[in-house]
């Protein structure tokens, strides 16, 4: 009985893992003809640990994983999947992942390649959204990880580094978003103990958060005794797509002494997508931090996200802190300063920097950007669809990749709200599309997200048929 856990048919492994490479490269070539599919019970009981199905070797896993995980994924590789905001995925990342497990390296710090890879992904990223020279950062699950990392240095940066010993006693800390701003943002704040309470929603239009409320809200919580300490802006709101005015926030946040953080989850790629998307994420680089990710909208394997910080000082005021037992020394492997363990939550980190990397070096940032510009020109299409035909109806502009739409106009707002349900879960179930729902104006609407690079000009004019087809039918 050997105690090892290396393969013990290195040939047969071989085979096997070839075979496998081969099934998921199937599945890569057939993304089309793959929508979402429930998963039938038998697979679901199948998945159980507590049967027989343990100990089988290495060739029998590589079976399973074929047979029964790879066909059951979330359908966001299909070309007609537009719900909430997934990314596609990308070829580049069965390379990179391939490579990373066979690496299997603990990127918390230390002097090996993995990190060289993740400060070059950085690197590049600030300088995508004009970050100086001296800001950093650190690559995350995603962009409600980069959320708590960013607004618990603004944190520190408003009340001291002493604040980490002390707590933050009896200081009211107020923060500002639009109405709009994503569920992360009050997360975060609940997370850190400032309190969702704490976090003022200003009103918005789509053009934004309106600023001469937000001074008016800022004014209000000083003569009230509060600590405004930061105003967070929005690239891309979730729901209809709205991009807040980052140079006029930015404006404001210095006025007043606050830290912008930027949430640009998906939005704040439009940076590479040229005219005129590019405009809409203008005095980005003026952030104090920015939270992003490279899930969605780059198209990268799940999970990796990014946090910059313009203050590098600032970063590492809230999140340096080594015992001794992970003193950095100036030779050998525990060298290799800085460590990204001294820049965010985790001690062991996983190799997500080799997907972006991957993704960069294979298809480059103007490739990725005459996608992300696509996508926006198939929502622009998809609103024209819907604005042609004689009973759905826009709920709101299409400003980026987002197209929010009602079926049928003319019925009460609850009977649309209905029919639009329907509608997104008999698509789903059919697969020929999936939406998800959105409520505007006490209307639940449509709503497609385009962060899918598979997706063509006819499948966005199928989608709407079908959506068409679905409510004449009912
Ligand atoms: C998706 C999203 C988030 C949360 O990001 P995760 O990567 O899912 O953690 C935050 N803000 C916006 C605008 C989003 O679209």
């Amino acid at each position: 009985m050997t105690h090892s856990l290396d393969p013990e048919d290195a040939a047969g492994f071989r085979r096997a893992a070839h075979e496998l490479l081969d099934a998921c490269l199937d599945r890569l070539e057939g993304a089309r003809d793959h929508p979402w599919q429930p998963v039938p019970g038998s697979v679901k009981a199948g998945y159980r640990l507590d049967g027989d199905d343990t100990g089988q070797g290495e060739a029998a896993l590589a079976r399973r994983l074929a047979s029964d995980v790879l066909p059951h994924g979330t359908g966001n590789t299909h070309p007609r999947f537009f719900g909430w905001v997934h990314g596609t995925g990308l070829a580049s990342g069965l390379l990179s992942e391939m490579v990373a497990a066979t690496m299997n390296a603990n990127l918390g710090g230390r002097d090996h390649g993995a990190v060289y890879i993740e400060r070059a992904v950085i690197d590049w990223a600030r300088g995508v959204f004009g970050f100086p020279e001296g800001a950093s950062g650190v690559l995350v699950t995603g962009t409600s990880q980069a959320t708590v990392i960013a607004l618990a240095a603004a944190r520190v940066c408003a009340l001291g580094p002493q604040m980490r010993r002390t707590g933050q006693g009896a200081v009211r800390l107020t923060a500002y978003a639009g109405t709009g701003a994503h569920n992360a943002v009050k997360k975060a704040l609940e997370l850190l103990g400032i309190g969702a309470d704490n976090l003022r929603a200003i009103p918005e239009t789509d053009r934004g958060m309106d600023p001469v409320a937000l001074r008016a809200a800022i004014a209000a919580d000083r003569a009230a005794g509060a600590r405004p300490f930061a105003v967070i802006g929005t690239a891309g709101s979730v729901g209809l797509g709205r991009f807040d005015d980052l140079r006029a926030l930015a404006d404001i946040a210095r006025d007043e002494g606050l830290w912008l953080h930027v949430d640009g989850a998906f939005g704040a790629w439009a940076r590479l997508a040229g005219d005129p998307w590019q405009g809409l994420v203008a005095g980005i680089e003026r952030a104090d931090s920015l939270a992003c990710d490279f899930h969605k909208w780059m198209y990268v394997p799940y999970d990796c996200g990014l946090v910059l910080i313009r203050d590098e000082t600032a970063h590492r005021a809230a999140f340096a802190a080594r015992p001794s037992y992970l003193e950095g020394q100036d030779r050998g492997l525990a060298g290799g300063d800085p460590w990204f363990c001294d820049y965010g939550t985790d001690l062991s980190r996983g190799n997500r920097a080799l997907r972006v990397w991957s993704a960069l070096v294979a298809y480059g940032p103007e490739r990725l950007g005459a996608a992300i510009a696509d996508n926006c020109a198939r929502a622009a299409q998809m609103g024209a669809l819907v604005r042609a035909d004689p009973h759905m109806r826009p709920m709101a502009p299409v400003i980026s990749n987002l197209c929010v739409f009602t079926a049928d106009a003319r019925l009460s707002p609850e009977a649309q709200g209905d029919l639009n349900t329907r509608i997104a879960q008999e698509l789903q179930l059919s697969g020929e599309a999936v939406f998800s729902t959105v409520t505007i104006d006490g209307i639940t609407a449509l709503r497609a997200a385009i962060a899918n690079h598979r997706t063509r000009a006819e499948d966005v004019a199928q989608a709407i048929a079908a959506v068409a087809r679905a409510r004449d039918a009912g």
